[in-house]
């Protein structure tokens, strides 16, 4: 993982940038909500209480991993953007 500094309105933060990319299929998903209170800045439910994907950087990849684990569906599929596999599901 690497930290990237970004500057915004003058103020520089350090924003995670990871190498895992999630998604929801939306057919599966049954709005249990656990991906978004586990990643919050990555996961949020949608107005027909079905989670999207609102950003890829705004959680750790383990955050990110362990709210695809944390899905009851397996709704989640996690890509590791380096080596082009799946990491979850298995
Ligand atoms: S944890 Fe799975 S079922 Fe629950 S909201 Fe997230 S994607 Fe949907």
């Amino acid at each position: 993982m690497n930290d990237v500094q970004v500057s915004a309105d003058g103020k520089t933060q350090t924003k995670q940038v990871g190498k895992y990319k999630v998604s929801v299929t939306r057919e599966k998903c049954i709005g249990a909500g656990s991906c978004e209170a586990l990643a919050s800045n990555v996961f949020k439910l949608d107005e027909q209480n079905i989670a999207v994907v609102i950003s890829q950087d705004g959680n750790t990849d383990a955050e990110k991993l362990l709210a695809a684990q944390s899905c009851p569906t397996n709704a989640i599929t996690v890509i590791d953007t380096e080596t082009g596999e799946q990491v979850w599901p298995k």
